[in-house]
């Protein structure tokens, strides 16, 4: 037996016989048919470039017609926001400079039909990722991707057909998993995903945990020496896999796998009842959403309502802004998916490690600190009031707060509501129907904003504390850096002390205060957060079944002996030993 290690990228436990998915590299079988070495590959056009071309144009409207098809699978069975990434594929295949240069080489290259399309892409993505930007660089894999598709057109290859055509469940193992092969997959019979390279928020790991599907990802070239057909089990709570375990490993894990469906399963069917504790104490356990149909699935996981909608999806991926129109249709959908439930529309945020294709941002030394959200907005009208006009169309006969992100000031409080006014006045000058009792509410992500919550309740409606960039901020650490991940870590006696203080802060004036980091659905520290007086707890929806079961598996003096108990630990160690030390469950 081996133990492989690499990042739990979907939590669960699988247990089957491996299937080695190692697609033929169309590039590379051009270069060696050539007799290349390395690029570029120079297959001579065999026939003359008129005819070549024809095969090019003849390949991209077939990839155009299965990328359809890839979309609509897609759509229907892990939703929009996922699915975009095959409009973007469809794009690339009618850019214009794309299909130019393609002709360009094979007319003045003398190159073939699928030696011009694997230079024209390869060009285009080595461009991209030369930005040195992540949004970028997934879009140069995005690219080869694209490019493999049309060659495999022309070649006749078929390396997908066996992902589609599983019959028998098996653990899918690979270098890497692209877009189209995870769409293009049976997933009733895939058991797990482990692959070679990749991170936590990887295309791979991102559909598993959608899915719900058991993954390790970034476990590094020895996964690769697996044979087909080995017997694996994928630990996507640990970030292990385990080849040819014995009997009684097989047996053990058997066991814990069928423990935690169980556990899944219960959890989930109490799901749809409101989060209380066991003493009878009311919080919110709502749910972190991208668009119309992650809501429809957040409300099947038991969401209360939506804590934090990230307008910003609706902006990526697309080659303009979207209009107000097409933003109100947006809001509106997702607010009528929700009835009555709350849904907190976050303004746009954008920058930082988000970045518009269609908005030229200057390169900036530090962009986690630079021209972001909040910022960004108060600077472009242009933006920032056909996103509110939008909102507060949409908002109307609808439970809709707006939230701010990025407050560092209190000036940008006062300066994000007069823009606010300023819209209110147009729509109503106009006669457009608007909601004129949006509750207005800001994100506490920002240290200044935190240690001066108490000075800022008393102008805003409610907090939502937004972990993922409170604790970079607090600690200095790049939350995309893994060489400082060692210091991100929610549990650090600073974060927890800012956290406490906001809460306190907001409760003194009389507002609520939720939290949309990835902490609130971390079921290590929702019982410390509960006992700290949480009002609200914003997650990814499938956190919400045992999120809501762990609350209810306590009582209120129990929770606040566990803050009071965990707010004396001199480091993050120390409060994680204890928080484990109790036992309580985990998600
Ligand atoms: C946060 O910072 O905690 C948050 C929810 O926002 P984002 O992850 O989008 O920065
Ligand atoms: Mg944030």
């Amino acid at each position: 037996m081996r133990t492989l290690r690499g990042l739990a990228a979907s939590a669960g436990i699988a247990i089957g016989p491996a299937l080695v998915y190692a697609p033929d590299d169309v590039g590379a079988q051009l270069s060696s048919q050539a007799g290349a070495k390395g690029p570029p590959p120079v297959v001579r056009a065999a026939r003359d470039a008129a005819a070549e071309f024809t095969r090019v144009e003849r390949a991209l409207n077939v990839a155009e017609a299965q990328l359809k098809g890839v979309y609509e699978k897609s759509l229907a069975e892990v939703g929009e926001e996922t699915a975009a990434i095959f409009l973007a594929h469809q794009e690339f295949l009618s850019d214009p400079a794309l299909v130019a240069e393609m002709k360009r080489q094979i007319e003045a290259q003398h190159l073939g039909a699928e030696a011009a399309v694997e230079v024209a892409f390869e060009g285009y993505a080595k461009q991209l990722e030369a930005l040195d930007d992540a949004y970028y660089r997934e879009r140069a894999l995005d690219l080869r991707d694209v490019s493999r598709r049309v060659r495999r057109i022309l070649t006749g290859a078929q390396d997908q057909e066996t992902l589609s055509n599983l019959s028998s469940p098996v653990v899918i193992v690979a270098r890497d998993l692209t877009p189209s092969d995870t769409a293009q997959m049976n997933k009733a019979m895939v058991l797990g995903f482990c692959t070679a390279t990749g991170g936590l928020t990887s295309h791979t790991a991102i559909i598993a945990r959608i899915l719900g599907i058991p993954a390790v990802v970034g476990i590094g070239d020895d996964l690769l020496q697996i044979q087909p057909g080995t017997t694996l089990i994928v630990n996507g709570q640990e970030g292990r896999v385990l080849t040819e375990p014995d009997a009684a490993m097989l047996q053990d894990y058997a066991r814990q796998r069928d423990l935690l469906v169980a556990k899944q399963t219960k959890d989930k069917e109490a799901a749809h009842k409101p989060a209380s504790t066991s003493d009878g104490h009311r919080v919110e356990v709502v749910a972190n959403i991208a668009d119309a149909t992650s809501a429809q699935v957040a409300l099947g996981f038991g969401a209360e309502g939506v804590g934090l909608f990230r307008t910003e999806y609706l902006f990526l991926n697309r080659q303009s802004m979207p209009s107000e129109e097409e933003q109100f249709r947006d809001y509106r959908a997702v607010a009528d998916v929700l009835g009555d439930h709350p849904l907190i529309i976050r303004t746009l945020d954008i920058g930082g490690d988000k970045q518009l294709p269609y908005l030229k941002m200057a390169p900036e030394m530090n962009p986690f600190l630079g021209w972001r959200a909040i910022r960004l907005c108060l600077d472009i009208p242009h933006i920032f009031e056909p996103q509110l006009r939008a909102i507060l169309r949409a908002a109307l006969d609808r439970n809709v707060q707006i939230m701010f992100p990025m407050i560092a000031t209190l000036e940008e409080v006062r300066r994000a509501r007069q823009v606010l006014e300023r819209v209110e006045q147009q729509l109503a000058a106009e006669g457009v129907p608007f909601n004129t009792r949006v509750q207005i509410g800001i994100m506490v992500e920002i240290p200044s904003a935190a240690v001066m919550a108490d000075l800022i309740a008393p102008e805003v409606d409610f907090f939502s504390i937004g972990t993922n960039d409170l604790i970079q901020y607090t600690l200095a650490c790049d939350r995309v850096n893994e060489k400082v991940a060692y210091l991100y870590d929610p549990l650090h006696p600073a974060v927890l002390r800012l956290i406490q203080g906001v809460i306190a802060a907001a409760h003194g004036a009389g507002r609520w205060v939720g939290m949309c980091g990835e902490m609130a659905g971390d079921c290590e520290a929702i019982p410390l957060l509960l006992g700290m007086g949480l009002d609200e707890f914003s997650m990814n929806a499938a956190c919400i079944p045992a999120a809501k079961a762990l609350i209810g598996s306590l009582s209120m003096a129990q929770a606040r002996e566990i803050a009071s108990n965990a707010l004396m630990r001199r480091t993050a160690e120390e409060v994680r030993e204890y928080l484990r030390s109790l036992g309580l469950a985990r998600c």
